[in-house]
């Protein structure tokens, strides 16, 4: 049975029927991604799981990668920083690291790009392979996973220049996008309902990691999953936590997050959480490794409401999962949140502790309501940001864009 398959049930028949129909015309296209690392990171989390859906449809689909020198890897991290508004250093010595590095990588790729149908470069490290291979016979898009609505102008000038002549590119939000002379398409990100932090878990599963962790199922939980970063606002969980803790004396509060004690800024929040939770035994602060899927899996799980209280978000997958488990959102009224978080259908929107502790207080008091809203979050997740969805949307952009003409562009 092929993977795509396994999504029938969650999905529906009809979903996975469209994919295979959408996929018929691309049977034997030759498709080349090509980004700067195979491990870490949601780049390399989504083509590790997009890729062999992609193969399953009869897509040939290749995945490399563009290598440099530590100076490579150090300029395009200061890109990084820059397209999403630092000011940061453009000597030219920097910028030659980058064109050089392109043009090498450029005569190693040479023969599995210049063939391609279709070939999508992700983010600006590997930006400038187009400019160096100028015989290419198929369709380039640069898939930018970037926010860059606001960059840094010099930075964004440079790198405008060198994807400009791609046939399109796609930004993850209407917000992240900016203008450019071509076809430029939104795809939003996605959750897969069979990895590890969101299949079905049975009970069991999930009530053994509660109690492992001093949670007790049989009193009122909300939680929050996210690293510890003053933008993920745990503080204004802590305290919207409080205000509920008077008309619910048995509430408890999970707020479980890794990778603080390796950044300085999260051990400092970290810190400041512990200091805030001080002699409440009811709030869990846990500290998970990288890898500790399932356990969020059940974490969430185990939840009645799951809180996302960030004063700015990207996206917020931790919003997308922990709707895929049937809870009511409860989330800060920012970013790629608001795509998600519909008042009174599938959780809150809020903007303060007390506008948090509001809603909470609501849904505790009208459980029907809460169940109702659960459903209503996972069903939402379901029809907009499962990988299918994502799947689709790859499949129709690669369909325009073999049809695209270069007569389709425009003058900025
Ligand atoms: N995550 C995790 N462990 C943690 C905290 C977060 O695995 O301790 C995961 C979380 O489940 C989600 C991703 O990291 O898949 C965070 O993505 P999101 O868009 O919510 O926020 P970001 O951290 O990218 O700002």
């Amino acid at each position: 049975m092929n993977k795509l398959d396994l999504y029938r049930d969650i999905v529906g028949n009809p979903i996975i029927d469209s994919l295979y129909q959408l996929a018929a015309p691309l049977k034997g296209i030759n498709v080349v991604h090509v980004n700067s690392t195979k491990v870490g990171g949601g780049v390399a989390e989504i083509l590790h799981k997009l890729i062999p859906l992609k193969e399953e449809l009869g897509i040939n689909t290749k995945w490399e990668v563009v290598t440099g020198e530590q100076e490579f890897y150090n300029c395009t991290k200061n890109f990084h920083n820059g397209l999403q508004g630092n000011v940061v250093s453009m000597n030219k010595k920097l910028l030659d690291i980058y064109e050089k590095t392109n043009e090498e990588n450029a005569d190693k790729l040479r023969n599995s790009l210049k063939d391609a149908d279709v070939v999508f470069i992700h983010d600006p490290q590997p930006a400038m392979l187009l400019k160096y291979i100028p015989e290419r016979k198929g369709k380039w898009i640069w898939r930018c996973h970037i926010d860059v609505s606001k960059p840094y102008r010099p930075l964004w000038n440079y790198i405008k220049n060198k994807v400009a002549d791609y046939d399109a590119s796609v930004f993850s939000l209407a917000d992240y996008a900016q203008k450019l002379p071509h076809t430029q398409y939104l795809i939003l990100p996605s959750i897969d309902p069979l990895s590890e932090k969101n299949i079905d878990l049975d009970i069991k599963e999930v009530k053994q990691t509660c109690i492992s962790y001093g949670i007790d199922l049989s009193r009122p939980i909300m939680s929050q999953i996210s690293r510890f970063d003053r933008f993920k606002d745990p503080i204004g969980v802590i305290k919207a936590y409080k205000i509920v803790k008077k008309f619910t004396p048995d509430l408890q509060l999970v707020l479980a997050g890794g990778g603080a004690t390796d950044d300085p800024e999260g051990e400092a929040v970290l810190n400041e959480v512990r200091e805030a939770a001080y002699g409440d035994s009811d709030i869990k602060i846990l500290l998970l490794p990288a890898d500790a899927h399932r356990t969020i899996n059940a974490i969430q799980r185990g939840s009645d409401i799951i809180l996302q209280k960030s004063v700015k978000e990207g996206f917020g997958l931790t919003v997308t999962e922990g709707m895929w488990k049937g809870k009511p959102m409860i989330g800060g009224d920012t970013g790629g949140i608001r795509l998600q978080v519909i008042n009174h259908h599938t959780g809150y929107l809020v903007n303060t502790p007390e506008g948090a502790a509001l809603r909470i207080r609501y849904l505790f008091n009208h459980k029907k309501r809460m169940l109702e809203i659960g459903k209503n979050a996972k069903e939402f997740v379901r029809e907009n940001f499962l990988i299918t969805r994502h799947l689709r949307e790859y499949l129709t952009l690669m369909l325009a864009a073999i049809h695209y003409q270069d007569k389709d562009r425009i003058e900025l």
